[in-house]
């Protein structure tokens, strides 16, 4: 049985003040829920960070509980159409496991359940009648939570409708919920990835004691059937602010042929300001990990920026400026060794 509160949770372990502390009716909105599967990893100082509730989180109220301001840029109810080309389409506001880092707390937890058959037929026509779009992003919440038949009946209209706009199948039950992949589900996934644009597995794995065997092999049955894996990672204080920590995690995500995608600046939500890391930091680490990460196994650093800003890259400043040399202009670059160097312009 998932765990939902505190007493329930000091029952398998033992909890530390700042834990039992946490106050479920505060300002921090997104509830306490822990999937079984994550239960045995829960003796790692990382991945408990990630899933048990703490004081800290009642402290920190500032920010606010929806930064992207996506709630303005609804296409439809479920529909988020904040860029051009790609669109997310909130399946359910169910997750396996809670994540105190999420940055969808006004949602995860409190939407009013899966997304009707209205609902989706209304977004798959948004999508069809709106070219630009190419990708829609099936996010939630975790869409995995949802029974078969309704993932099937949303691939369905999905592919019906608009057959030519690539799906992301975006999921962190690979960690929370691995047992989810059952043979019948894959066989539905399997029939509708096959009819028209291809798709994409989005998973969050944010350390790597996180792949575990059981959610590698379930990685391993979208990859094995043609849907190519990427991760997004979130940049999480006492979790995976270290540069070997990243590291390894990249090397065993490609290891279980994953690409790291994203690594995510913590989005500044109510409730999440202990697990930040400082932006300068994350540069430092991004200029770090990149000296030894090939460019397969290298994710972009990459922060959300608020007020509804949209994404950006962040990366440290190889271009340093631009100089006259014998009357020529030329620009100043820094090696990834610290050295200086001259392109001609
Ligand atoms: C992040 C995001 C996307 C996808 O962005 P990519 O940079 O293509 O991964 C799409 N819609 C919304 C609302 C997003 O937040
Ligand atoms: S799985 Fe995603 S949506 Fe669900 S709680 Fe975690 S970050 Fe939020």
């Amino acid at each position: 049985m998932p765990i939902t509160d505190m007493r329930k949770l000091e029952a398998v372990v033992s909890l530390d003040d700042d834990e039992r502390a946490w106050d479920p009716d505060g300002p921090s909105t997104l509830p306490m829920l822990i999937s079984d599967s994550l239960i045995p990893l829960l003796s790692n100082p990382a991945i408990r960070h990630q899933f048990v509730p703490t004081a800290s989180e009642n402290r920190d109220c500032i920010g606010s509980l929806d930064p992207q301001q996506e709630a303005e840029h609804h296409g439809t109810k479920r529909l988020i159409h904040r860029y051009g080309s790609r669109a997310a389409f909130c399946t359910t506001d169910s997750c396996f496991a809670y994540c105190r880092h999420c940055f969808r707390r006004r949602f995860a937890g409190h939407l009013a359940g899966p997304a009707s058959r209205e609902e989706i037929l209304a977004a798959a026509e948004y999508a069809a009648s709106h070219k630009g779009i190419k990708e829609i992003l099936l996010t939630g919440g975790d869409l995995f939570t949802l029974s078969d038949s309704r993932i099937e009946e949303m691939l369905s209209i999905f592919r019906s409708i608009c057959p030519g706009v690539i799906l992301r199948l975006c999921t962190r039950a690979v960690l929370t919920c691995p047992e989810r992949f059952t043979n019948n589900l894959m066989d539905i996934i399997r029939r509708y990835a096959s009819m028209g644009a291809p798709f994409f597995l989005m998973t969050q794995f944010n350390h790597p004691e996180e792949l575990t065997e059981r959610s590698c092999r379930a990685v391993a049955r979208f990859v094995d059937i043609g849907i190519p894996a990427f991760n997004q990672s979130v940049l999480l204080k006492g979790v995976n602010d270290d540069e070997e920590t990243l590291i390894a995690l990249s090397d065993k995500l490609l290891m279980n042929r994953i690409k790291p995608y994203y690594l995510f600046q913590d989005d500044p939500v109510r409730g999440t300001d202990h697990l930040r890391v400082d932006i300068e930091r994350g540069l430092e680490i991004e200029r770090n990990i990149r000296a030894s990460l090939s460019g397969l196994a290298m994710p972009q650093y990459t922060a959300d920026l608020p007020d509804g800003g949209g994404k950006v890259i962040l990366t440290h400043q190889y271009l340093k400026g631009r100089t006259m040399h014998d009357g020529r202009p030329r620009y100043i670059f820094e090696t990834p060794d610290g050295e200086e160097r001259y392109y001609p312009e």
